[in-house]
């Protein structure tokens, strides 16, 4: 049965979600508008700000809607979850008012998934009150996209591990209270059961931020949120593996099929919210006597931008369907191509909506100017295009036989000929000389 409609106790819901994140959300934006300022726990000011949002979010059962019941969440799965995540995808700050911020949502579920009650009391549980942050610190100055090639280890020393390595991009360590740390356990094991996972303490001696790289959205050097971490004689009691050994590869995946989704569908959200400045700016603006709505190159522009939105969109939900309809895995090449697509449907409707605000469109006097400057960041984090590219092919190609003879299955004359074998006694009956 296919059915498109959103039952109407979650639509009020989902109302009730637009309003308050046009009202309080998109005016934190404004008045703390740094990228880390939803990560920076120790200011007091805006948490005073986002405590009592907080607790109307939690009244409307709205909370950490990523989790299921047994962790604090409502459950609702990850089709509602993807509705209510576009409704969040408007603001940057939103998802830390819902309690579904990155990499803070994939950090709790690995640790629900992973983790030894010890663990979860006292690193999974502040997490879900959204009191801490965490950072997840895989990837490493020489390599991201490929995780065989990472060097950072760690070594067991009586009843600790010790790690020695740097990492690059790890977001938000400079507010987080703890890292999850991917090491080298073993370099002779198998490429995928070389590392282990590792929770590390942020005050641990040994834990040095080199840099807090900026990126294009970030003015000053050393204010970005990305940070190159050095990590020298860290130990770490024996209980801090996250997981058995060598299952670091494991564990990270299982933390970036979820997070991948969760930028698409918050990625929607954000492209709904430029195509709404692009419909207003056509209506808005006259040029050679008619206004810009009028012109065919503008509808031609708004026209595709509402098309690959669409798409985009159905994409996303279809493959939160599959999660939560599905075996485990079968949503796999539904979430690559989410993730390839979101990073072109954002580029090109921003493309567009730039350029039709003209210079405007090029200044910071709107928020295109930022979003702009982040976009490459989509097609990046959590694996480059490319490598989701190749697990789409795989996917598309599973189960794919090569062709029996030397032509084609579909070669035209080979199957002319099975043809007229097959219908030949109707044929010869009705008089038909082949
Ligand atoms: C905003 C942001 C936040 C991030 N947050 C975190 C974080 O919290 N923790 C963390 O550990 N990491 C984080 N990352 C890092 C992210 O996971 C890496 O950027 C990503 O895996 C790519 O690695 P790389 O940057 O080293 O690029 P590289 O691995 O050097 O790849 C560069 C380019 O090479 C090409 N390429 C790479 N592999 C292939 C291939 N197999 N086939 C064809 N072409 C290929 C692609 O064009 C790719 O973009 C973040 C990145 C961004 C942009």
């Amino acid at each position: 049965m296919w059915d498109f409609s959103t039952d109407p106790e979650f639509q009020a819901k989902l109302d009730w979600a637009d309003t308050f994140v046009r009202e309080e959300c998109e005016t934190l934006d404004l008045v703390f508008p740094d990228g880390g300022a939803p990560y920076d726990v120790r200011n007091k000011v805006s948490r005073a700000v986002i405590a009592p949002l907080r607790e109307k979010v939690k009244e409307q059962r709205l909370w950490a809607c990523h989790l299921g019941p047994d962790l604090g969440g409502p459950g609702y799965g990850q089709l509602k979850l993807g509705l209510l995540n576009e409704v969040l995808g408007r603001s940057h700050w939103a998802p830390t008012v819902f309690g579904t911020a990155a990499p803070d949502t994939g950090n709790a579920e690995i640790l629900a998934m992973f983790g030894t009650q010890e663990q979860k009391d006292r690193y999974l549980q502040p997490l879900l009150d959204g009191d801490i942050v965490s950072a997840f610190s895989m990837t490493e100055p020489h390599a991201g996209a490929d995780p065989k090639e990472f060097t950072c280890r760690a070594r067991q020393d009586g009843d600790s591990w010790v790690i020695d390595g740097e990492k690059w991009f790890t977001s938000n360590a400079r507010y987080a209270s703890f890292l999850i740390v991917m090491a080298v356990t073993d370099d002779e094991a198998g490429p995928h059961q070389r590392m282990s996972m590792f929770i590390v303490p942020a005050e641990t001696p040994g834990v040095e931020i080199v840099r807090n790289v900026a990126t294009f959205v970030e003015s000053r050097e050393d204010e970005g949120t990305h940070a190159y971490v050095r990590y020298t004689g860290v130990r770490v009691p024996a209980d801090h593996m996250l997981g058995g050994p060598g299952e670091g590869f494991k564990v990270a995946q299982a933390r970036l099929g979820g997070g991948r989704i969760h930028h698409a569908m918050r990625t929607v959200g954000k492209c709904h919210r430029i195509f709404d400045m692009m419909t207003e700016r056509a209506v808005s603006r006259t040029t050679q006597g008619s206004t810009l709505a009028q012109k065919q190159s503008v509808q031609t522009m708004l026209a595709e931008s509402w098309i690959e939105l669409q798409q985009l969109r159905l994409l996303v939900l279809h493959t939160a369907w599959t999660i939560d309809t599905q075996p485990h895995g079968a949503a796999r090449t539904g979430i690559a191509m989410c993730k390839v697509q979101m990073a072109k449907v954002l580029h090109d409707i921003l493309q567009r909506a730039v350029h039709l605000h003209g210079s405007l469109g090029t200044t910071r006097e709107t928020p295109l100017a930022g979003w702009w400057s982040s976009a490459p960041h989509i097609g990046l984090v959590d694996g480059p295009t490319e490598v989701h590219r190749t697990t789409i092919a795989k996917g598309v190609l599973r189960g794919q036989q090569p062709a029996a003879g030397l032509f084609p299955s579909e070669h035209v004359p080979t199957r002319l000929a099975a043809a007229r074998e097959h219908h030949a006694a109707a044929l010869a009956a009705a008089g038909v000389d082949l």
